[in-house]
């Protein structure tokens, strides 16, 4: 594909013989938005750093646009933007002085550094602060300095590590419009371990546990993850367990705050044949709904850990 703009090439990062990331091969296209999850200590930071050059591969290769990051470093690093979990900020700056020095790392020309600056604090909603201190600012608004030094020289691809931590819920939802906004012209990998955030900014999810991938795909994908083998019925005059059970397909039978959930085996499909048999005797069926797994429980799921702690493992 000729509009591929990350290609990270089974990606593998030791640390004293361990690996913190093994094997990790995925791509990016322009105008994706990736959300990289993972529990702590998966490997995510590690990915990124060699993602953004900042980090070398004990094995395989990262390419920006076609450039391969090792090979030509300056070339590719220039076509990134980057906002580490700590942000860089200078906080004795004014938000147009630190904007400026960052178009200048960034090799913004010079003739074109104004234009940078005034573009970026636009798309970030910074134009009214220009002349403020960053120290003085809110949290939320130090984060939309740190995502425009990271778009300032029109990256195509953008790298924004944990970007909505320690936010308040509305610097949460203007930080996640933001993303959206900037990934339909760039591409877009955001860390998190918050999943309604990947839900609601990304188009593709990928889940890293224990440095491996255990998921690379749409979100529609890991969506439909959700949807299970259980259905959650209410009745009028509910029948008993073992009336249910006599439905073909149906395997288990629970009572759940005043409903029923019946779990059935992976092949059956036993809408029908409860509608029906509801009807025929009289049971009153007034609800029938899937009963979803939560998007946590399949994260839980796909990071399966131990929840025992090491030391009491070792006692
Ligand atoms: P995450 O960002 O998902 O929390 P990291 O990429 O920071 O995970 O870490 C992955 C693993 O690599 C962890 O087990 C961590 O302890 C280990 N690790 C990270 N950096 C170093 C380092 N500089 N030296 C040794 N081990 C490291």
């Amino acid at each position: 594909m000729d509009n591929l703009t990350v290609e990270a090439i089974e990606l593998t990062r030791l640390y004293g013989g361990r690996a913190a990331v093994s094997d990790v091969s995925f791509h990016l296209a322009k105008g994706q938005v990736l959300g990289f999850l993972g529990p702590n200590g998966a490997g995510k930071s590690t990915t990124m750093k060699m993602l953004t050059g900042n980090l070398a591969p004990s094995a395989g290769s990262v390419k920006i646009c076609g450039i391969d990051m090792m090979e030509h470093p300056k070339e590719a690093k220039a076509l990134i933007g980057y906002l580490p979990e700590m942000r860089p900020l200078y906080k004795e700056f004014t938000v147009d002085e630190y904007l400026t020095i960052a178009a200048r790392l960034h090799k913004v020309s010079s003739k074109h550094i104004k234009k940078a600056v005034e573009s970026a604090k636009e798309r970030c909603g910074l134009t009214h602060m220009s002349k403020r201190l960053i120290e003085n600012l809110s949290n939320g608004y130090q984060q939309r300095v740190g995502i425009a030094q990271a778009i300032i020289h029109n990256p195509m691809v953008v790298i924004l590590d944990e970007p909505t931590v320690g936010l308040d819920p509305i610097q949460i939802r203007d930080i996640r419009a933001l993303i959206k906004e900037i990934g339909q012209e760039h591409s877009v990998i955001v860390s998190t371990h918050i999943l309604p955030e990947v839900e609601m900014v990304c188009d593709h999810v990928q889940i890293i546990d224990k440095g491996k991938l255990v998921f690379n795909g749409g979100i529609d994908v890991l969506k439909r993850q959700r949807v299970g083998n259980k259905l959650v019925l209410g009745f009028k005059n509910p029948p008993s367990e073992s009336a249910l059970l006599q439905i073909p397909g149906i395997a288990e039978v629970e009572q759940v705050e005043g409903m029923i959930r019946v779990r059935f085996t992976e092949s059956s499909m036993p809408h029908e044949a409860i509608v029906e048999t509801s009807v025929r005797e009289g049971w009153g069926l007034y609800q029938i709904a899937p009963d979803q797994t939560s998007l946590e429980d399949v994260f839980v799921q796909l990071t399966y850990q131990e929840a025992v702690p090491v030391e009491e493992k070792a006692a």
